[in-house]
């Protein structure tokens, strides 16, 4: 996977190794370290056992370099976004969801959806074409 994965606000890549690294907080505010694989559709997530959360809670994704905020609450509260630059050096937004087992990715060129992964994946994608302009 040669795919890097950078800050829109600050453009500092995310991506080491293999995860892409996030700075998050919990709704208790519980402050941490999160990982998630750069593979679409992976919902693998690796954090320490002290970041506790709920399924279904609502996690705050941040730029672990410039500490911005990741959500895009213009589009929808529970959506976040990192960029992503491909092999051929094209770049894509990618929109996830920030809440705790919801499996939604959205791939996203130009305002068009690309691609969508994950079985919730369907509920959010009538923010681009049809849905509200992002
Ligand atoms: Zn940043």
């Amino acid at each position: 996977m040669k795919n890097n994965y950078l800050c829109p606000k600050c453009r500092a890549e995310l991506k080491i190794k293999d995860y892409i690294i996030f700075s998050a907080e919990t709704e208790k505010g519980i402050k941490g370290i999160i990982l998630l694989s750069p593979k679409l559709g992976d919902y693998t997530i690796i954090h320490d056992d002290n970041f506790k959360y709920e399924e279904g809670e609502h996690i705050d994704f941040f730029c672990p370099v410039c500490r911005s905020s990741l959500a895009i609450p213009e589009v929808n509260k529970d959506l976040a976004e990192v960029i992503m630059i491909d092999e051929k050096n094209v770049e894509y937004k990618i929109v996830f969801s920030e809440i705790a087992g919801k499996k939604c990715t959205i791939k996203i060129k130009d305002q068009n959806i690309i691609e969508a992964f994950g079985e919730d994946a369907d509920e959010y994608q009538n923010f681009w074409g049809v849905g509200p302009r992002y």
